[in-house]
């Protein structure tokens, strides 16, 4: 299965692909782990994208383009992936559109988790991360089990430079703005599956993905 998760920061759509993993066996592909890793290794597209994501601005599409089509033309992405966080913009979309048609493939299902900006700005300031692992943690919706350390006993938590209020907000406009005209592109394409995630846990939310994919329960 080729699949998109799409959504405004902080809806889940990083929790979600983990459980899914789980499920569906397929590659996550996070554009912004895959930014975060290129910075932390200080390579030039590293550097470059870390203007933008400091600034809560969209990296250019040029560069986030040509990372996807390079993974998923890995082996590992030939029976399917799951992509997080990307396609943002329309441009980005039709490039993936269009690189994917040259195989005689296309994407199958869009996932859309939809929640409202406000409950969206108290999710993203009380994010926190496993260094070692990626699990994901907030902390009072989903707490670590204890204080400052992850459940896989590697790591410490730590919090995305990010993930402050002022750059959340400049996040939800470049959403509104950039990435909400992809609900059209692909309810257009017949492949849109919207999920209300506002006020609900990761559990019902992981059901109703499920249910709209009709994976076993
Ligand atoms: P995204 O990848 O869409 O930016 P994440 O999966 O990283 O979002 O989730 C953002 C934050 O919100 C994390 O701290 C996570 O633990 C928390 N979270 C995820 N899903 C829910 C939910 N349904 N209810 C409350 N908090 C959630
Ligand atoms: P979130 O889901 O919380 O917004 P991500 O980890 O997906 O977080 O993205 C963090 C930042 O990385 C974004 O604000 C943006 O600057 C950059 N980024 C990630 N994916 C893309 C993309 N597909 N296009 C442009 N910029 C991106």
């Amino acid at each position: 299965m080729k699949l998109i998760l799409l959504g405004p920061p902080g809806a889940g759509k990083g929790t979600q692909a983990k459980q899914l993993l789980g499920l569906l066996g397929i590659p996550q592909i996070s554009t912004g782990d895959m930014l975060r890793a290129a910075i932390a290794n200080e390579t030039a597209l590293g550097m470059e994208a870390k203007e933008y994501m400091d600034a809560g601005k969209l990296v250019p599409d040029e560069v986030v383009v040509g990372l996807v089509k390079d993974r998923i033309s890995k082996s590992d992405c030939s029976s399917g992936f799951m992509l997080d966080g990307f396609p943002r913009t329309v441009p980005q979309a039709e490039a993936l559109e269009s690189a994917l048609n040259e195989d005689g493939k296309k994407i199958d299902n869009v996932v859309l988790i939809d929640v409202e900006d406000d409950e969206l700005v108290g999710r993203i300031t009380g994010r926190r991360s496993c260094g070692a692992c990626g699990a994901i943690y907030h902390l009072i919706f989903s707490p670590p089990p204890k204080e400052d350390t992850c459940a896989c006993g590697a790591g410490g938590l730590i919090q995305r430079a990010d993930d402050n209020e002022e750059t959340v907000r400049q996040r939800l406009s470049a959403y509104h703005q950039q990435t909400a005209p992809l609900v059209d592109f692909y309810r257009d394409r017949g492949v849109l599956k919207a999920i209300d995630g506002t006020k609900k846990t990761p559990g019902e939310v992981f059901n109703k993905i499920k249910y709209e994919l009709q994976l076993e329960s």
